[in-house]
């Protein structure tokens, strides 16, 4: 079968003799969730760098439907992923709507003007993420939550069928974490394939399906969360005493540090 998303034995070094990391492989369907965990430095956004091909790996093959990355044109890969950075900049003052009008360019020739089927799909998603009223308001003068979802809104226009997200959480507060989780899951019930990085161990519990575990030394353990993830492995990756407990009022597993 091929799979949408296929890494097979990826590398990568930014000097000869600095391994990030190696043999790295990974499949990741539609309505399928991959979290990549690992401490600062660990190379996770080096590792998502690669599936969009902003960086070239070292060694290893990256395939969207059987196709290596690195032969798509920049328009097909375009039309397969779509990439949410960590914090979205926009030096003018564009509207949230001009801004994910813009998102549609992919599918636009360099001198075509969007179409009344670009605002439409626009529409949707604004109002699918609740942004309607936030619609007219400059992107540079919104809140990191907002911004987050309009990051997120953006990548949705492009119509891919993979979300990259990079850190999608490290910059909000814990109300908007939860709610960016929220969106991240329900994304993946509507088949998208997302690949995620993180650092809290809590977020692959919250979301269910695979995990990988990026150590320092450049190995990557994947396995499905319920199963791979444990208090020791956890530990070991963070350097630090983590427990996976189960809490009763919020009837799931949780990750917590032992006392100070
Ligand atoms: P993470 O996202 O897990 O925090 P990164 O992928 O950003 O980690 O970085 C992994 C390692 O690669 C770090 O040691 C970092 O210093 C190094 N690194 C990142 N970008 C570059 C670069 N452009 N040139 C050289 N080293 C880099
Ligand atoms: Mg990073």
């Amino acid at each position: 079968m091929t799979q949408l998303l296929e890494v097979r034995d990826l590398a990568y070094c930014y000097d000869r003799d600095q391994v990030i990391f190696e043999h790295v492989s990974f499949a990741v369907n539609p309505g399928e969730v991959l979290t990549l965990l690992g401490p600062n430095g660990a190379g996770k956004s080096t590792l998502l760098n690669c599936l969009d091909a902003l960086i070239e790996p070292t060694c290893g093959d990256v395939l969207i439907d059987g196709e290596p990355i690195g032969q798509m044109s920049p328009r097909a890969l375009a039309s397969k992923v779509a990439y949410v950075p960590q914090t979205i900049s926009v030096t003018y003052g564009y509207s949230v709507r001009e801004y994910l009008v813009m998102g549609a360019a992919p599918r636009l020739g360099m001198f075509s003007a969007p179409s009344k089927e670009d605002y439409e799909k626009v529409d949707a998603v604004i109002d699918q993420l609740d942004l309607a009223h936030l619609s007219d308001r400059a992107v540079n003068r919104l809140s990191g939550g907002e911004r987050q979802r309009v990051a997120i809104a953006r990548a949705i226009v492009q119509s891919p069928k993979i979300i990259l997200f990079d850190e999608p959480t490290s910059a909000l507060d814990y109300g908007n974490q939860i709610r960016v989780m929220r969106t991240i899951k329900s994304l993946a019930e509507q088949n998208y394939a997302v690949v995620m990085t993180t650092h809290n161990p809590d977020q692959p519990i919250l979301l269910g399906g695979k995990v990988g575990m990026l150590d320092r030394d450049g190995s990557m353990v994947v396995g499905e969360a319920e199963t791979a993830l444990t208090s020791d492995k956890l530990s070991n990756l963070y350097q630090t005493d983590l427990h996976l407990v189960y809490v009763d009022k919020a009837d799931r597993i949780a990750c917590v540090s032992s006392r100070l």
